[in-house]
């Protein structure tokens, strides 16, 4: 007893010589996840589907950070398999996967299309479990490992003409709960971040929509939409040894909007 108290230092946070596979690591809440991850120390692997990584290049560089970048489309099975395997070639393992890509579409119920409900449940959901799957056969090996998902407020609430997004998003908290199940006995971590509103490509359309901006900015107890920076020291800790008894939790960083 007491060991620990006499021991702890905040080099529980480093993730030196650990490596991070981040989908959708170029833009929005993905390159914030990014940077957070090479500045406490990780090699990154930043897988995307397209090729827009120049802006986030440019920070890596100038942080000397040991950086990969990846194009694979997530949707794509055969192209999905390709990302662990990719990433061990480039850094002999995998210590850290973000699940971080995703997409959203908007329709009323009664006119949503059937390709919308595919295209979001195949990346927020299906991606999601099969790049878990490939990246814990990985850290079994090695008996340790982090896996971040990302959840959302509609890990919790309906939202309103998004019904696949709800759908992944409640799913999404579910695989975070029964991967940590499974791999806890490996040494292996399964969480998840739920932001709440946050500024970027993905909410544009509802910020410019002044009646639906003021109608969310006045249920934030915060007052404001948060800037991607906001979950830097979220995505650090829970990829650290310092979250090692977290496990098969959602983390919400909202705000306060769940607390309303
Ligand atoms: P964004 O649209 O800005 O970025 C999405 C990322 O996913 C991009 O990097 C894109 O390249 C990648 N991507 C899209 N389709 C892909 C595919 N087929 N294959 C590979 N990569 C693909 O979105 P964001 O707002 O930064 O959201 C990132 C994650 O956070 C998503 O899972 C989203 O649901 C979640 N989220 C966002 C908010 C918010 O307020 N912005 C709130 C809660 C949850």
């Amino acid at each position: 007893m007491g060991e620990g108290l006499q021991d702890f230092s905040l080099d529980c946070f480093s993730l030196k010589g650990k490596t991070a596979i981040i989908t959708g690591g170029n833009t929005g809440l993905g390159q914030a996840y990014t940077i957070a991850l090479a500045k406490a120390g990780a090699n990154v692997f930043v897988v995307t589907h397209g090729t827009n990584w120049d802006d986030t290049k440019v920070f890596l560089h100038n942080m000397k950070g040991k950086a990969e970048f990846f194009q694979a489309d997530l949707s794509d099975r055969e192209q999905l398999q390709k990302v662990v395997p990719a990433c061990v070639d480039a850094f002999s393992t995998v210590d850290i996967l973000v699940n971080n890509a995703g997409t959203i579409r908007r329709n009323s119920l009664l006119e949503f299309k059937d390709e919308d409900w595919d295209d979001v449940i195949t990346l927020n959901l299906d991606a999601v479990y099969f790049l878990s799957q490939a990246a814990a056969k990985v850290m079994v090996e090695k008996g340790s490992g982090k896996i971040i998902n990302i959840a959302s407020m509609l890990s919790f609430q309906g939202g309103k003409s998004i019904p696949p997004y709800t759908a992944s998003k409640h799913a999404v908290a579910g695989l975070t709960k029964s991967f940590a199940n499974e791999l806890a006995e490996h040494g292996i971590q399964v969480n998840a971040i739920a932001p709440g509103y946050f500024a970027t490509k993905n909410t544009a359309p509802i910020r410019s929509d002044e009646k639906r901006n003021a109608e969310i900015l006045s249920r934030i107890p915060a007052g404001y939409w948060a800037d991607p920076s906001d979950l830097m020291g979220t995505v650090v800790y829970l990829a650290s040894k310092a979250s090692d008894y977290m496990n098969g939790h959602i983390l919400a960083v909202d705000g306060g909007w769940l607390a309303r």
